[in-house]
């Protein structure tokens, strides 16, 4: 059943406005592009291949944002219709039901995205699927090299693509879209998760992004890699889900703020990495790492266990992995620091933790973790020599000194003061409650080099 807003008979055929990663209302370039056409139905489909990917905190994050841009809408006259279903089927059966002349989204450059848009573009026949902009500043392809071959490399891509520049914000006002309401499927009620998680929505992402300049931007430079001031961003879920695009945060970057604008380069780095290389995602981008022995059978689960659930004996890691089940995101300093730990002190593979960190983060983008721990495994482009190894009591005495980060997230470890608290084993009364190092560092330190050693010799 279709219902028109406002009342009067729009003489244009509609189109749908099919939502993804862009679940705003402001700064939408294919929501301008649908709305110039005439009337507008806005669709999420609930596509049961990318909630099994997702774990219960990013789809119980993801429920709450459909929400919220639901009463955004309806505070326009519009409504989210969702419905449940693939794409493939889906979206041509609206199209069909309302008689829509196209289909319009913000295009996706992720290998499942990709492929979904053809089948669904295929599926659509006459109709087309219209992509206008991207979840990215600048979307992937377009800047290259001289030779036309994409960047591996994040430096001087971070130099092309600043000169590259980025559109203004898109002027995509609801209260000027005609919205053509149709009926659709209920939003599930959120999965059981025992995460705390943040506001979800464009409001939310508007009111973080001001907050955030307001208090941590200025500061950003000097603070990004202390987990203990807890005052980066926390852009990430919104910029996962589009609840604001980087183009608005851009604008009101320029004229300084370079240390905050090559984060969002980084992010549009990897999101250029995937595009060009897909099989990254679950690939080594260097073959020859594949070929490192790693760690498995009996005793490597329990090891995972142990550093899944942040009982390692090591503060700064129990406390990053603790952090992840308490709210569903890390501080990167310490996502840096556990993957290193689960790689290169328990031989791990890197896939494995990126896994977990998919199932357990709101901001969960295939892009950044898949690629985050590549960087850190050294298996990745432009990543960090596998031979420098991260030690884990040297990183929490050196970005998080004042031992805040760690007693925040490891209660039992609240008693020892300052940055002793990265190595409670030297406490004349260690607390009881508190495991001992699960492995020597010095020791894996070494094992990893071997290994290392090992696959070289072979090359
Ligand atoms: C092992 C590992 C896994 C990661 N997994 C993810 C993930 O699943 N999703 C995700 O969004 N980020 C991921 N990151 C990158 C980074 O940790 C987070 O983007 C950041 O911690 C989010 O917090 P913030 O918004 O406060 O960041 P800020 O420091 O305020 O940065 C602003 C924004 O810049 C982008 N950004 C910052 N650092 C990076 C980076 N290293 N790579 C790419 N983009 C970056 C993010 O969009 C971020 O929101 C991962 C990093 C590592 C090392």
């Amino acid at each position: 059943m279709a219902e028109q807003h406002p009342s009067e008979p729009a003489s244009e055929p509609p189109s749908v406005l099919w939502f993804r990663r862009d679940l705003r209302l402001g700064d939408h370039a294919a929501l301008m592009t649908a709305a110039s056409h005439g009337p507008v139905t806005a669709l999420f489909v609930l596509d049961d291949t990318l909630l099994a990917s997702s774990g219960g905190p990013r789809t119980a994050y993801l429920f709450r944002t459909l929400r919220a841009l639901d009463a955004d809408l309806r505070s326009h006259g519009g409504a989210l219709t969702v419905r449940h279903g693939t794409p493939q089927d889906v979206v041509p059966a609206l199209v069909q039901e309302i008689g829509a002349a196209a289909v319009h989204v913000s295009a996706d450059f992720g290998p499942y995205g990709a492929r979904r848009d053809e089948r669904v573009a295929a599926a659509l026949g006459e109709v087309p699927l219209v992509p206008t902009g991207s979840p990215y500043a600048v979307a992937p392809g377009r800047v290259l090299k001289a030779d036309g071959t994409p960047y591996k490399v994040f430096t001087p891509f971070y130099r092309a693509w600043s000169e590259h520049g980025w559109r203004r914000p898109a002027d995509s006002d609801p209260a000027r879209v005609t919205w053509l309401v149709v009926d659709g499927d209920a939003i599930p009620d959120d999965p059981a998760t025992d995460a705390e998680l943040p506001e979800a929505g464009e409001a939310a992402a508007l009111e973080t992004w001001k907050a955030f300049q307001e208090n941590g931007l200025r500061h950003y430079a000097k603070i990004r890699n202390r987990p203990d001031l807890d005052q980066t961003s926390r852009m990430s879920p919104h910029l996962k889900w589009g609840t604001i695009h980087p183009r608005t945060m851009l604008v009101d970057l320029e004229g300084g703020n370079d240390a905050y604008r090559r984060q969002i380069c980084w992010r549009d780095f990897y999101g250029q990495v995937l595009h060009h290389w897909p099989s990254s995602a679950h690939d080594y981008f260097k073959p020859d790492m594949k070929r490192m022995r790693y760690d498995g059978g009996k005793h490597a689960d329990e090891a995972f266990e142990t550093w899944a659930k942040g009982e390692t004996g090591f503060p700064i890691v129990d406390a990053g992995m603790r952090q992840l089940l308490a709210e569903g995101w890390m501080h990167n300093r310490v996502r840096m620091i556990v993957a290193s730990f689960l790689v290169k002190d328990l031989h791990l593979e890197w896939t494995r933790g990126a896994r977990h960190f998919m199932d357990h983060l709101i901001d969960g983008d295939l892009a950044n973790n898949q690629h985050g721990w590549q960087w850190t495994a050294g298996t990745g482009t432009d990543a960090a020599p596998y031979f420098r190894v991260f030690n884990p009591v040297s990183q929490g005495e050196k970005f998080d000194p004042t031992g805040d980060y760690v007693r925040r997230w490891v209660p039992q470890l609240r008693a020892i003061p300052g940055a002793a608290v990265h190595q409670p084993w030297t406490q004349d009364e260690p607390p009881a409650d508190y495991p001992p190092p699960m492995v020597d560092h010095k020791v894996e330190r070494l094992e990893a080099l071997d290994r290392l050693k090992a696959i070289s010799r072979e090359t």
